[in-house]
């Protein structure tokens, strides 16, 4: 294949481009031609005179393109009209179909998707341009990803010349839209695609848990209004400068195992809530993430190794507008070395489509490079170079060091891990007993609370039990208190073996030799016969010197009506009448 790529100021500029493609295809046998037009500036009636002119020159060209918020052209940023990008395959068959969606029709234009590329001979790849503003893209991409497996995706939002996307649009042959999918298929057994993308912001801090979410409107992460974490934590205000600030710390959530960012928009101040530019799931886990010049160019980096380890000829280069403003002036520096590759273009989008695994995800804030060539190796042969490639920044060779944001940002990741890790220490100590591990007897009681209140509410059967060692204080009087230790932790291990094996069972120690246990689901007999093991395996059992000690239990049924205090009472009378006839028994109280 061939590409040519052209920066066009006014449409007549696609006349002489079109010349140099038209000179180009003469000498040359081509099955099919594909012309991508990205614009920010052009408007429908300047685009209409674009595909006019190129279908005037060639009648069965293909034309795929969006509105933008600026163009790439040769690995530059184009900003003041169009860029026309001509690709001449070989052998590769080119569909362009425009799916019109009206709102609410998504899931059926995810099908039409869907059944067109498999319908597709020999399809390899298939690149969805749509208008992200007008139409529920989740919906169309849960459908479209039910496509065969093999087929690479992939594509970007049409975005507009301001980042809220007023006026967006999609072109495909003499057509455009505002509210749909353009969608174009490479098909062919010598076509070979390879994607890969860069995102470059890390995860910053502990995991936020999201409780609460309207469609796009964010209202809490773990119970707290959504723009006060923004606030406590990196003090940014609900004020007018929030979206800007918001470029260099977005949310990072994980979808299907992979991150994906997620730009909060704007915050509304009466309630703090946080308007994203995608939605993430209610429950899910997000991060805050940051923006570092040096991490993110190093990503870059290793994206532009990846891209040339394929030897494409041609790359897509499909970023995000926030790129943009982020990197500002600076932004030749991510896309340019690209064109050291092969002939770039491409387009900054508002949510950047890229198939992974068999999920199509989209991204915001990521930079997808797509290489494309014919022939050549079936598979690109991988050097490895891509993936270890931690290309050092100009700074960084400079100073030989990491930037100091990024030892910052690792600093707060460590403290915070250790600081849950420490949380979780200290919980597991409130609520264990240090002799035995077991839960202790604060836990046990709310536990057996909750578990009430669930059986109330849902009207299953629970019995409970005491265990109690029977004349434990022999073994101290005649052994000492370390044997008696060594007693109780054995017959510890006995119970919590049993009851761990009984669905939903918990037990624990509830004081000096006397244990606690909960059974769910099961009626009395059914318990006592699970129960009877735990004392038949304590009698059998020889301990050190001690020699052999057994157990007493009472158990009981909880009663509907009943109170807790009732339901241990009769648990309690149940096992001192086992005490008092005899011990090393079950006694009940039906
Ligand atoms: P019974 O068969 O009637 O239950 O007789 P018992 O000797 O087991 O009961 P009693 O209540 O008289 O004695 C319980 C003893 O358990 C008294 C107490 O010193 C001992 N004990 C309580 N907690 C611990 C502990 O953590 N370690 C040790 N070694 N002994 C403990
Ligand atoms: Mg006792
Ligand atoms: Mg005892």
């Amino acid at each position: 294949m061939k590409q040519y790529n052209y920066e066009l100021t006014c449409p007549q500029d696609a006349g002489k481009a079109l010349e140099e493609v038209y000179a180009y295809t003469q000498g040359q046998q081509y099955k099919s031609i594909l012309f991508h037009l990205f614009t920010i500036k052009f408007d429908s009636e300047k685009i209409n005179e674009v595909q006019k002119m190129i279908l005037d020159v060639f009648p069965d060209a293909y034309i795929a393109g969006t509105s933008s918020n600026g163009d790439i052209c040769d690995g530059h940023l184009a900003e003041y009209g169009m860029v026309m990008s001509a690709s001449v395959f070989d052998s590769t068959d080119i569909d362009v179909s425009l799916l019109e969606c009206e709102p609410g029709n998504e899931p059926e234009i995810g099908r039409k998707i869907c059944e067109i590329i498999d319908s597709s001979e020999n399809i390899k790849a298939a690149e969805i341009l749509i208008t992200l503003k007008s139409i529920n893209s989740n919906d169309i991409l849960r459908e479209a990803e039910k496509c065969r497996k093999d087929v690479k995706i992939f594509g970007g939002g049409s975005a507009g010349f301001n980042i809220d996307m007023t006026d967006t649009r999609v072109v495909a042959g003499d057509k455009l839209s505002d509210k749909g999918v353009a969608l174009v298929t490479y098909s062919g057994n010598d076509f070979y695609i390879d994607i890969h993308h860069a995102i470059g912001w890390k995860a910053l801090g502990k995991d936020l848990t999201v409780t609460k979410i309207e469609d796009k409107r964010l209202y809490e992460l773990d119970n707290i209004p959504a723009g006060q974490i923004y606030s406590k934590y990196l003090d940014i205000q609900p004020d007018e400068n929030f979206f800007k600030n918001m470029l260099e710390f977005p949310l990072m959530s994980r979808q299907h195992g992979y991150e994906v960012l997620r730009l909060p928009f704007s915050c509304r101040m009466e309630d703090n809530s946080i308007l994203l530019a995608a939605a993430v799931k209610k429950g899910s886990t997000v991060n805050l993430s940051y923006g570092d010049p040096d991490v993110i160019r190093t990503d870059v980096n290793a994206l532009v190794e990846k891209t040339k380890n394929f030897a494409p000829q041609a790359v897509f280069l499909y970023s995000c507008g926030v790129r943009r403003l982020y990197w500002k002036y600076l932004i030749n520096k991510e896309t340019g070395p690209f064109s050291l590759i092969a002939p770039v273009s491409g387009f900054y989008s508002s949510g950047e489509i890229m198939r992974m695994d068999d999920y199509i995800i989209e991204h915001h804030v990521t930079l997808i490079a797509i290489g494309m060539r014919e022939g050549g190796e079936a598979e690109a042969q991988p050097t490895g170079i891509g993936d270890k490639a931690i290309a050092m920044t100009e700074e960084q060779k400079m100073h030989g060091q990491l930037s100091m944001v990024r030892r910052l940002a690792n600093f707060i990741n460590v403290t915070s891990k250790e600081l849950i890790q420490a949380n979780e220490e200290l919980q597991r100590m409130a609520d264990t007993d240090a002799l035995t591990g077991m839960y202790n007897r604060r836990m046990l009681d709310k536990l057996i609370r909750t578990g009430l209140d669930h059986v109330k509410k849902f009207d299953v059967k629970v019995v409970i039990g005491i265990i109690d060692i029977d004349d434990f204080k022999e073994v101290n009087d005649t052994y000492g208190h370390a044997m008696g230790d060594e007693v109780l932790r054995v017959v510890t291990r006995i119970i919590q073996n049993e009851i761990d094996k009984i669905d939903g069972a918990i037990c624990g120690r509830y004081g000096g030799e006397e244990f606690l246990f909960l059974i769910p689901h099961l009626s009395l007999d059914e318990a006592i016969e699970k129960v009877e093991k735990i004392r038949a395996e304590v009698e059998e059992t020889s301990f050190e010197d001690v020699g052999h000690k057994t157990i007493s239990i009472g158990m009981s049924q909880y009663h509907k009506g009943d109170n807790i205090e009732q339901f241990f009472e009769h648990a309690d009378s149940a096992l001192y009448e086992a005490k008092g006839s005899g011990k090393n028994k079950i006694c009940v109280c039906k």
